[in-house]
């Protein structure tokens, strides 16, 4: 008989959807940041993509008042009515969603799992109507346009759900962003959908209204020639946390494309509320409420609906506490201020100035070619991370998982307080000081 855990012959095998993702390089330096630490070692980390502070005290007592007075039982998979009227209102008042109703709302287990869906119920698996699920094969040509570097797990959620990914490479000197051009040579009659992330995560770079403007314009003649079903999916997950003088701006707003845009976003980095799981998608029109109906079918088989007694904070957090954002975005522009003066003193780590979310992204390559102090040889960004981290306890994300240059780039995320960035630096400019 065959020990437990294996096959006759051999070990039991997982499916190939549970293993053909490659494992994150980037998890094993942030899990070495954590292993020093609990071994004592001062560690200061600007890994984190999460603000430091606490959620505001009224959303947490929202939450705590309805779990107290019993609200824990299912809910509707996507969110009580009232909470996806409460979203619909904020994203036509603040994000001009026209015609977004609460038919038009998903509510999710964080933008993550909004995200997720998202690509499930556009790429990969054939078309309306079939009865075989797409198994033909077919669905696999379905293209997702991604400018890079982009946060690390869209490229993921896109070969889960069976489409492939087409890289949109951008770099440092146009701010990490696409250009209308360069996205009009790019589309194909395979491409289904484009995202888009303003501010991004990791170039904390924003695109202009205008800049939106252009794309949504090439979007628009596109899907009226060569590619009718192209999708716009804009994560806004960072609309709040901007100080660069550009406004953000919804492509959604922009009637030519309106009704097809999924405008993803949540209450993670707003409110300070990672842990707490909630994100929704939205999109109006026929389509949007066709494709509302798509979550609800998948979600209701994976996760059904969210915390029940988080919808109240929900409501709170959207309609109440607009001077806690407030504070926070305040926060954020002075450290975004102390960590860019504190980069610009230190040769050789160039970096567009982020102008949103909390991430600066430098170009490290300038050092390649020299050894640490400690010996080590510099040759990618994951090199100047380990040693960086190894030498001088500092954590920061190498960027070769965000694609594109970003293998060139690291990842600071100043999600931590000013004192620490202020030390975090010092570090930065020693070591980078002590390169030969
Ligand atoms: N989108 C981007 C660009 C992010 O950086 C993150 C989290 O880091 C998410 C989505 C996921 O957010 P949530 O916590 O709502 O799942």
């Amino acid at each position: 008989m065959a020990a437990s855990g294996t096959a006759v012959g051999g070990v039991i095998p997982l499916s190939q959807r549970a293993t053909m993702l490659r494992p994150p390089a980037t998890l094993a330096i942030m899990a070495k940041a954590k292993a020093l630490q609990r071994e004592g070692a001062p560690v200061i980390s600007f890994g984190l993509g999460e603000p430091d502070f606490d959620t505001p005290e009224r959303i947490k007592r929202a939450a705590a008042d309805a779990l107290v007075a019993g609200q824990t039982h299912y809910m509707p998979t996507l969110g009580d009515p009232e909470t996806r009227r409460v979203i619909a209102e904020k994203l036509v008042r603040e994000n001009g969603l026209e015609g977004v109703t609460e038919a038009h709302v998903a509510i999710s287990t964080g933008a993550k799992q909004s995200l997720y869906l998202v690509c499930q119920c556009l790429l990969g698996g054939g078309t309306e109507g079939r009865r075989d699920g797409g198994t033909k094969g077919e669905g696999a040509s379905d293209e997702a346009l991604l400018p890079v570097p982009a946060w690390v797990s869209y490229a993921p959620m896109v070969q889960l759900a069976g489409g492939r990914v087409r890289e949109l490479p951008t770099e440092a000197k146009s701010g990490f962003k696409i250009s209308a051009a360069q996205l009009k040579a790019a589309i194909t009659p395979r491409s289904r959908v484009l995202f888009l992330n303003s501010p991004s995560n990791p170039c904390g770079t924003m695109y202009t209204p205008g800049e939106l403007r252009e794309i949504a314009a090439v979007v628009a003649e596109a899907a009226a020639t060569v590619a009718p079903n192209l999708v716009i999916v804009t994560d806004e997950i960072y609309e709040k946390i901007i100080y660069g003088g550009i406004p953000h701006f919804s492509i959604g707003s922009v009637p030519e494309v309106a009704e097809r845009t999924v405008t993803i976003n949540g209450l993670s980095k707003a409110f300070a509320m990672t842990g707490w799981r909630i994100g929704y998608a939205a999109a109006p029109g026929e389509f949007g409420a066709r494709l509302m109906k798509a979550f609800e079918a998948l979600q209701g088989q994976m996760t059904s609906c969210i915390t029940s007694f988080l919808y109240p904070a929900i409501r709170v957090a959207l309609r109440e506490c607009a001077e806690d954002t407030e504070r926070f975005r305040q926060r954020f522009a002075q450290r975004a201020e102390l960590v860019c003066g504190r980069l610009a003193a230190i040769p050789g780590l160039p970096a567009p100035r982020p102008t949103g979310a909390f991430y600066v992204f430098p170009d490290v390559s300038a050092h390649y070619g020299k050894r640490s102090h400690g010996g080590k040889e510099i040759r990618t960004g994951m090199d100047f991370a380990e040693a960086l981290l190894s030498e001088h306890h500092v954590a920061v994300v190498p960027g070769e998982e965000f694609g594109g240059v970003g293998k060139n780039h690291v990842r600071l995320s100043f999600a931590c307080a000013e004192e620490e960035i202020e030390q975090g630096m010092t570090r930065v400019a020693h070591f980078v000081a002590g390169l030969r």
